[in-house]
């Protein structure tokens, strides 16, 4: 399990960290659970750094004149320049991160989904949402995190592909801080695969980087790299490019198989297609072959060991809400 490298994650921390709600509770979730022998958390709770204190009155983003303010009702105060003090200070002094995972629908921590009220008074909520004081911040200084909350993250598909680029902006971090263009070679070479499945185009171009046909040196070969790295994994893949990918792989063992087995697996692939069965089931099997069958080439791709298994088995069982 050590040889993956750690992310640095930052996380709300009433998930399942602190008592620190504003009704002086926590909220236990299994997949950080799952996540703490492999990864380097940094809690934060915004609504307590400002000093609002456990238990507290509760705030929400109320619009006045167009703007977005953090009020709370009880006190009638507005904690907007604290907070955006705060997240200014606090963001400001992260390096190193390579993703976020903040509570859902918080007016601090929310991505999206937060309730914004018209005004001061007892009103109900307006149809749109916005983005929470922290987790906005977050999305617009870190674009290119892996950046999710808690509630996407049911979702196995968006929890598959949040733990394959965690754990890859982990991997490349570890490049980039090493200063070796033999490192940056290799890190490409291995996640060749896990590219095709994110991005063909963004594949054909990092590949020109790396061959780096005018010699440049390595700040400016990784920097190049970062930029179309980051593009790579900007969306969830289509189910689509994980099949292709899939059919891609299995082409390596095309005259080992029988027929039955070749059968077998593209069953299997059906099932994946027909969202019967996760994607962790399909690789098990390439996996296997791979060892049987010695594929080098293969055996180092990225794409069969993207992240600690534990992650997938314990969860990758079912289709959860919002993909
Ligand atoms: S959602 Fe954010 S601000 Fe609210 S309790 Fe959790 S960590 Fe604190």
């Amino acid at each position: 399990m050590n040889s993956f490298a750690r992310p640095r994650l930052v996380v709300s921390e009433c998930l399942g960290f602190k008592t620190c709600r504003y009704n002086g509770e926590t909220i236990p979730v299994a997949y950080i659970e799952y996540l703490k022998p492999y990864c380097d958390f940094i809690t934060v709770c915004p609504e307590v750094e400002i000093g609002l204190g456990v238990p507290r009155d509760p705030v929400r983003i109320i619009e006045i004149d167009g703007e977005c303010h953090l009020y709370q009702p009880a006190k009638g105060r507005d904690q907007t320049r604290k907070m955006t003090r705060f997240v200014d200070r606090f963001l400001s002094g992260l390096s190193d991160v390579d993703g976020f995972l903040l509570k859902e629908s918080s007016p601090s921590c929310g991505l999206n989904k937060v309730k914004v009220y018209p005004g001061k008074g007892k009103t109900a909520p307006k149809s749109e949402k916005t983005s929470g004081f922290f987790g906005g911040a977050v999305l617009e200084r870190f674009p290119y995190s892996a950046v999710v909350d808690e509630g996407r993250l049911r979702n196995f598909r968006i929890r598959e592909h949040f733990y394959t680029k965690l754990f890859a902006l982990a991997r490349f971090r570890k490049v980039k801080s090493s200063g070796a263009t033999s490192e940056l070679v290799h890190f490409h070479a291995s996640h060749k695969l896990i590219f095709m499945v994110y991005s063909q185009k963004e594949l054909k171009i990092l590949g020109k980087i790396v061959a780096n046909p005018v010699r440049k040196r390595f700040p400016e070969i990784i920097s190049d790299y970062e930029d179309h790295f980051h593009l790579a994994f900007r969306d969830l893949p289509r189910y689509i490019s994980y099949i292709n990918v899939l059919m891609h792989a299995m082409g390596y063992f095309k005259n080992n198989l029988s027929s039955d087995e070749k059968a077998y697996f593209l069953d299997l692939i059906e099932q994946y297609r027909a969202r019967k069965l996760p994607l962790s089931a399909c690789i098990s099997v390439l996996r296997s072959w791979i060892a049987r069958f010695t594929e080098i080439y293969l055996a180092d791709q990225v794409y069969f060991d993207p992240y600690p298994w534990e992650l997938a088995t314990i969860s990758d069982s079912g289709k959860g809400r919002n993909l």
